[in-house]
């Protein structure tokens, strides 16, 4: 099997499974009881959250534990809303923070400007901050094309303009595999998701500043054991998410991931015409690779090499083809759009598997176009 689909998901490493289920049978209590034997698992809980602080530059009283990005994004956008509140966001978000937001009551949600490459115009952003604008959300690293937001810059301007605004970052497929400092990135508030960096699925958490804490309040009302999110600790998965962050994080396959971003590149340059590279050539994270087809429908292609064992998505998973919004949002020609095919690496690919991937890809191709 060749899974090139890890910014759907990525398979859970041996060690983060050996953590949880070495809790499972071993530390089940209830997080929140007072006895002794709860008590180890809240101890559990507060390595996990120490360390993930330390890996952002944050507190481990900053770090909060959801059900993923998508309740943490849930969290922010429900939290901020209100009849004189607006926000800035853009069109390339995930569809946890462009859905919640069509849900939510702002005064005004505004979109900005971005290019095809997914770069948010600076320029457009001073012109769009207003008096009622109490948060920006932006995704760090797309997750359809791997381009990577320039957080720093934007948060310069916000704050400048006010301090009060809180910036929040979507680094659900950043963490882990870019530098996602809060500090020096500038920002108060930061969702992520364990089984993006082989964790355990169902488990997030969301990076709350000690100035943003008072505004953040839970979607799910409860005993909130996460303050800002209730439910019983997922203390298991905690743990299990904190030792595959630790693993990625030591192991540092950032340029291996980077190698086969560039050999897929150019074995795609080398034997298919007609194609249009939609990732950006610069500020993108190379887990991730989009690459268009002309005149193809992406389906029929993913189908073609599963029929090899090669699991691709086409676009993003979570929008399951139904809409080309980000796409569309960058500019991506009609006979291209329904023809992008997301490729997103591990370090279980070789170059070897790419190989196979290209040849397939070639073929596919040769026979869709003689075809339809
Ligand atoms: N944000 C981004 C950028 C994502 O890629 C995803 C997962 N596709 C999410 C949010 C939602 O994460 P989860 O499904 O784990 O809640």
């Amino acid at each position: 099997m060749i899974y090139l689909d890890n910014a759907a998901t990525t398979k859970m490493s041996k060690k983060a499974i050996e953590a949880e289920v070495e809790v499972l049978e071993n530390f089940y209590a209830n997080a929140s009881a007072i006895h002794s034997y709860g008590m180890e698992s809240e101890n559990l809980i507060k390595k996990a959250r120490s360390y993930i602080g330390k890996v952002i530059n944050a507190k481990a009283s900053d770090i909060y534990f959801t059900k993923g990005a998508t309740e943490s994004n849930n969290i922010v956008i429900a939290s901020m809303a209100a009849d004189d509140s607006s926000a800035l966001t853009s069109r390339l978000e995930h569809s946890s923070v462009y859905d919640a937001f069509n849900n939510y009551h702002y005064k005004k949600v505004v979109f900005l400007k971005n290019d095809e490459n997914g770069a948010i115009d600076l320029e457009d952003l001073k012109a769009k901050l207003s008096k009622d604008i109490r948060l920006i959300s932006l995704i760090y690293v797309n997750n359809e094309t791997g381009s990577i937001i320039d957080i720093k810059a934007i948060s310069k301007i916000v704050k400048a303009y006010d301090p009060n605004i809180l910036i929040h970052i979507d680094a659900t497929q950043a963490l882990g595999k870019i530098s996602c400092d809060v500090i020096d990135l500038g920002v108060d508030l930061m969702s992520f998701s364990a089984h993006k960096f082989h964790g355990p699925k169902g488990l997030g958490g969301l990076f709350v500043s000690k100035k943003a804490l008072g505004k953040i309040k839970p979607i799910l009302f409860g005993g909130r054991q996460e303050i800002i999110s209730s439910g019983t600790q997922n203390h298991p998965a905690i743990v299990a998410s904190a030792r595959a962050l630790e693993e990625v994080i030591e192991e540092d396959k950032y340029d291996y991931i980077a190698s086969l971003n560039k050999y897929l590149r150019e074995g795609i340059s080398k034997n298919i015409n007609d194609y249009k590279i939609i990732s950006p050539n610069e500020a993108y994270s190379p887990y991730i690779l989009s690459v268009a087809f002309k005149n193809i429908k992406s389906e029929v292609l993913v189908h073609i090499l599963e029929d090899e064992q090669i699991y691709v998505s086409s676009g993003s998973a979570c929008s399951k083809g139904t809409n080309n919004r980000v796409l569309e949002a960058l500019g991506v020609e009609e006979e291209y759009i329904d023809g992008v095919i997301r490729f997103s690496f591990s370090a279980d690919i070789s170059k070897k598997d790419l190989d196979k991937t290209i040849k397939v890809l070639k073929e596919g191709i040769k026979m869709i176009r003689e075809v339809f």
